[in-house]
């Protein structure tokens, strides 16, 4: 009988199929990373195409070590880095550019002059939840079709399509029949009206983007295809689509107003679902679709995202080649009692929220001879917890709502020198389930609901289990100390780039 489901994450670093059972356990899995490709300083792509062959690999894997054929899977889950823009030509199926990332910063300048001599970065925010961002899709749309020789005529003729990754890989398991998205992603494009969750005709014209390059938006739980390729998974519903935040949100059952989740990966996620309203933060907080069922309105949400977190460790492994893993970084940090004075903003793009700070850039200050390489280990550590407080306290300010605890996942939730300073430094206890791969199970859960495996949201809140608690222990005038001592530092990465700044390191249009 068909009671199994299979997720596929198509995250930021890697791809990975994940087969679980009807009662969400994992049964087995198949990763593969793709090559970060960086041809200048801000500008961060990715091979679709190569995306698109890990996939399949992983997809072709993870069902074959489960020993298990299509007829066994209910139906396929996809959950994605979201904003990163694909445009390919529906004739060859080859994309005309590389991917451009969601960390990608090279149409700031399109950016600011759309933001006007005032800086309104939030002029669209009304419509779309979103400030004027060179994170979200829009900028970098218009960016491939002004810059790729014959690009705007394609688009307008329909010949080329842009899809987030979901899209790009829905169109291409179905052998180009479906070309849609879900509203989860569609709400990260800003180009979606929120209310209408359709195209919003005075954002399409604000970034000059042809309706008829654009998908189909679809619900996130529904049946929206079959697939046609990879030939082993023939025939196999695809279910659910949600971008990879709101599907570890939904896999830590963070369904209703209030509920919440911290996603700790290549950046830091936070989540609080607003159920039906739309809440627009007055703390730098944007505004998202959670998720939607199939007949249903969307839920809605409000989150905090953090640029760099787990890929500051990731810097200090490659950059620096300080050690060898990620997972080294808690050894190295725990060799000394503390950051040593030291404090890392790592405003690598900017600062995300509730900044929203595109002039900023890394600073690591408070250094004297004093400081080793221990130190700054630990002060990268530090840095995510503290861009966790941030945006946690964007939460209370705009909600006047205290957390209680905190529902934590992702890479980094594995460290638990980071998870104690996280207790500490919040104040509140910090909780991670049993099963941390919360992203590929909230795409499972998804498919799950519209195959009929799971009846509803009841039956997925038994699922979750507390796995770890972290409770806080630091003294709260030493607290208060380090978190003034934070602010000071983040302060120190305002200002950064300017004229000079852009001219020197070539990132002038
Ligand atoms: P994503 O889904 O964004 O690709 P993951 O959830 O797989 O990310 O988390 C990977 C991130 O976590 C990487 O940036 C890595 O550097 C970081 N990471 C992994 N293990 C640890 C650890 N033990 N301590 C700190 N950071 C870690």
């Amino acid at each position: 009988m068909a009671d199994h489901l299979i997720a596929l994450d198509q995250g930021t670093t890697s791809t990975r199929a994940i087969v679980f059972d009807s009662e969400g356990r994992i049964v087995a899995s198949a990763q593969r990373e793709h090559e970060q490709i960086f041809p200048r300083a801000g500008r961060v792509e990715h091979d679709a195409t190569e995306i698109w062959t890990n996939t399949v690999w992983a997809l072709e894997n993870a069902l074959e070590s489960a020993t298990l054929a299509a007829t066994d899977i209910a139906g396929l889950g996809i959950t994605n880095q979201r904003e990163t823009v694909i445009v390919w030509d529906r004739r060859t199926g080859l994309p005309v550019h590389n991917a451009l990332v969601w960390q990608d910063t090279r149409t700031q300048p399109a950016i600011d002059r759309l933001a006007g001599e005032h800086g309104d970065y939030a002029r669209y925010a009304e419509i779309t939840g979103l400030p004027l961002a060179t994170y979200f899709s829009a900028s970098k749309i218009a960016w491939i079709l002004d810059r790729v020789p014959g690009a705007r005529a394609g688009a307008e003729a329909g010949d080329l399509l842009f899809g987030t990754p979901d899209t790009w890989l829905v169109w291409n398991l179905t052998g180009g029949r479906r070309h849609v998205t879900d509203v989860s992603n569609a709400s990260r494009t800003l180009l979606m009206d929120l209310r209408t969750l359709d195209w919003s005709d005075p954002m399409l014209e604000v970034f000059r983007i042809p309706r008829a390059m654009l998908p189909e938006i679809v619900p996130s739980s529904a049946v929206v295809g079959e697939i046609v390729d990879p030939a082993p998974l023939r025939g196999i519903p695809i279910a659910g689509i949600l971008g990879d935040q709101q599907a570890a949100t939904f896999g830590q059952a963070a369904f209703e107003a209030g509920e919440s989740k911290n996603t700790y990966g290549t950046g830091n996620f936070l989540l609080v679902a607003t159920g039906e309203r739309i809440v627009h933060s007055q703390h730098g907080l944007i505004t998202t679709v959670a998720y939607q069922r199939e007949g249903e309105p969307a839920r809605y949400a409000v989150e905090g995202s953090i640029a760099v977190t787990g890929s500051l460790v990731q810097w200090l492994r490659d950059n620096l080649g300080m050690f060898a893993e990620s997972s080294d970084v808690q050894r190295l940090a725990e060799s000394v009692d503390d950051n040593g004075g030291a404090y890392f903003v790592p405003a690598f793009s900017g600062l995300f929220a509730p900044y929203w700070r595109p002039d900023a850039r890394g600073a690591l200050v408070g250094l004297t001879r004093y400081v080793n390489k221990a130190h700054i280990a630990r002060a990268a550590l530090e840095a995510t917890a503290f861009q966790s407080l941030d945006v946690i306290d964007a939460v209370v300010a705009d909600t006047g709502r205290p957390l209680t605890e905190i529902r934590v996942d992702g890479g980094m939730t594995r460290n638990g020198l980071l998870m104690q300073f996280q207790a500490d430094i919040l104040g509140i206890p910090v909780v991670r389930p049993e099963v941390i791969e919360t992203t590929a199970l909230g795409a499972a859960y998804a498919a799950g609901l519209a195959t009929g495996v799971w009846s509803g949201f009841d039956e997925l809140r038994a699922h979750w289990h507390e796995g770890q608690r972290w409770e806080p222990r630091m003294d709260p005038g030493e607290r208060d100390r380090r978190i003034r001592m934070w602010r000071k530092a983040v302060r120190r990465s305002f200002d950064w780039v300017d004229d000079d700044a852009r001219v020197l390191m070539g990132t002038t249009e």
